[in-house]
This record gives structure tokens, sequence and C-alpha cells, in this order.
């Protein structure tokens, strides 16, 4: 190895340390989908529409039809630890909104070219088109800014992801795989909100689409394209206090290879889970067949301040106050439903 040259101690130049710093929150073209999906969702948008080219490297582009950001504040959202959602620490324990790092932003206009369009709703017009500022950022500056009309809402808008992150772009996989992790990405953030229209085009080709119509088992259908009539059924568990389960599974029937149909929010949150991906299994492994997993929307709703979400920045991991309790709960819950439903639908060697 060459020797270590030691540098004298000093502090990086604030464009290496944003640079750093964004390859926490933005992994691949997915996690930008995420950030902006949570937004919209935070803005308590209707619809969302999402636009992915070349593997979203090319193009991300996420339009929404939330409540917007007010003209003065534009400039200011791509400005790490920028929140309009929490205002001091204590906040974290009551949290209601999916985002409170300010950092999304932040990051992505460090490593791409990121263009926000966004009227605040504020009048009886607004469905109307009127004015609306956009602004560009490259590299994390501002390079551009100008007016469009637009009804109240948020377009945002990212292309050439990781131009200035060799390494990150080098390790980006072919487009079918990027768009492999987006259609997922978005088909779970469909079934955690089916009461909002989703539609996500890749290349200019339909490859999500939901109604919005609120009920869970119409969006599976929609996502999944599956008739599910009779092959679903209700989970529910609550001890009151503590937490609040619900959700689908369903059959033997439509048991697949692999985890991707298993969905789990906690609080609204889209969440991975080893503690909880360990009790579900536990619950399912004797009714299935080895290697088969069930499809399975989960929605757990425990106090916020009886779980940790400022874990990692991409806030995919929480920590339970109750994890031995809600673990055993969520086994009991999923059994008592796998038991209820006829043998002939469930024993591995039934079919
Ligand atoms: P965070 O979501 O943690 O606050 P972000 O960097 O993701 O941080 O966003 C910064 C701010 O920009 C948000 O707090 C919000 O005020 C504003 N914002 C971003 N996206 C939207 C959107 N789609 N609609 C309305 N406001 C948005
Ligand atoms: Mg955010």
């Amino acid at each position: 190895y060459p020797a270590f040259e030691r540098v004298p101690l000093h502090l990086l130049p604030p464009a290496v340390a944003e640079r750093i710093a964004a390859g926490e929150v933005i992994e691949r073209p997915a996690s930008v989908v995420k950030e902006l999906l949570e937004n919209a969702l935070d803005a308590v948008a209707q619809e969302i529409r999402i636009e992915v080219r070349g593997g979203g490297l090319r193009l991300i582009r996420v339009s929404d039809d939330g409540h917007g950001i007010p003209e003065t504040e534009l400039a200011q959202v791509c400005i790490r630890h920028t929140t309009s959602k929490i205002q001091n620490f204590e906040d974290l324990e009551h949290l209601h909104t999916l985002g409170f790092r300010g950092e999304a932003l932040a990051s992505i206009a460090t490593i791409s070219e990121l263009t926000i369009l966004s009227r605040a709703s504020e009048t009886e017009m607004d469905e109307l088109m009127q004015p609306a500022l956009w602004i560009t950022w490259r590299g994390g500056e501002q390079i551009q800014r100008g007016h469009r009309a637009r009804p109240h809402g948020t377009t945002i808008t990212v292309s050439d992801l990781f131009y200035n992150v060799p390494v990150r772009l080098g390790y980006s996989k072919a487009a079918r795989t990027e768009n492999g992790h987006i259609i997922q990405l978005v088909r779970r953030y469909a079934i955690g909100y089916p009461g909002i229209r989703f539609t996500l085009r890749i290349d200019e080709h339909n490859a999500v689409q939901t109604s919005g119509s609120g009920d869970l088992a119409t969006a599976l259908t929609e996502l999944y394209h599956l008739s599910l009539s009779g092959l679903l059924h209700d989970i529910l568990a609550t001890d009151e206090q503590h937490y609040r389960i619900h959700g689908i599974i369903g059959n033997r029937v439509l048991a697949q290879n692999s985890r991707q149909y298993i969905t789990l929010f906690v609080n609204g949150r889209l969440i991975q889970s080893r503690a909880i991906q360990d009790a579900l299994e536990r619950a399912y492994r004797p009714l299935l067949p080895k290697g088969k997993h069930p499809l399975l929307s989960l929605f757990i709703d425990v106090p916020p301040e009886e779980i940790d979400v400022n874990i990692h920045p991409a806030k995919t991991e929480i920590h339970f106050l109750h994890e031995g309790l809600l673990k055993e709960a969520l086994t009991a819950a999923l059994k008592a439903v796998l038991e209820r439903v006829p043998a002939s639908a469930l024993a591995p060697d039934s079919i």
C-alpha cells in the first residue's frame, strides 16, 4: 500500500461535505423517488405522478397536487437542514410527517440537476393555472429561475443523477434493475396510501396506475393484476394502548417466490424491519411451502413516542420501544387469521 499521507487537520470545504452527506441519503435512483414521494405525501397530495427515464439516471419527475411551496421559501428548500416539518428535537416524539431531516432536496440538488416548480395553495383560484416560480440547481448551485403557469402543487424534476459522483454512477445497475426497484417502491406506497392516485410512467409506458379508491383490496388488484376475490383475508389486532395492527394476507394460491409482495408500514412509514420479518416468518412458515412468501400488506400503528425513526438518513429502519410485545402480537394475529382459513387453501401439500 502507498504510505498514508496525513494532511493537516482542516475543515472540509462545504461542497465536499455536502457531496459526502448526499451519498448517505441517496443510494440509487429509487432513493430519489422515495424522498420525492414522501414529500408529496407530506404535502397532502391526492394525486402523484411519477415519470422515469434511463433507469432514473436520465430523468425522475414527481408531480403532486399538494399544498405547494410558497414563492418566498422556494430558494431555501435545497439548503441542508431546512424543513417546514419540525421545530425542535422534542417534535420527533410526536412526528406526523414522513420527512423531518431537511436533507433530501439538499442531497439531491448536490448530485444532479434539480428543478422545482411549485405553487402554494392559498386562494379559491387553487385549481386554475397561475404563474408559479421555478428554480434549477446543479451540483448544489442555483443556475436558473423563471415563472410558468400551473395549478397548485409541486413538480420536481431530477436529471443527470450522480453526474459528479463517478463511483455511484459506475455502481448503478442496468436501467432494468433500477426500474425494478422504482416499480417495487411505488407499488408499496400505492398499497400504503390506497386513497391516493398513483401513476408511474417508465420510458413512456405505464408501469403503475391506481385509482385512489381508498380500498386496499382494490389497490392490490390494480397493482398486481391478479384476481384476488376470495383469496384475501383481513388481519386485525389491537391492545388499544401500544399497537393497532391491520392489513390483508393472501392465501396460499397467491404465495410467491420472493418477499416483494410483502409490504410493511409503521405509522404511515414504509419500513424494512428484520425483527418484524422474523415474527412474520414464524407465523406463516409452517403453512407455506419452503421458499414461499405470502402476499401481505401489513400496517402497524403505534404511539409516535414509542418508536425511534431517527436511526438512518434513509429512514427505512426504526426501533420499537416494545419490540417483544409487538412481535408476539403480530405472530398471534397472523396465526389467528391463517388458522381460520380452510386448511385446503393453506396446507403446503393441498395443491
Ligand atoms: P424534509 O422533508 O425532511 O423537510 P426535504 O429536503 O425533503 O426535507 O424538503 C425540504 C422542504 O421542502 C420540506 O420541509 C417542505 O417544506 C418543502 N417541500 C419539498 N417537497 C415538497 C412538496 N412536494 N410539496 C410541498 N413542499 C415540499
Ligand atoms: Mg422530505
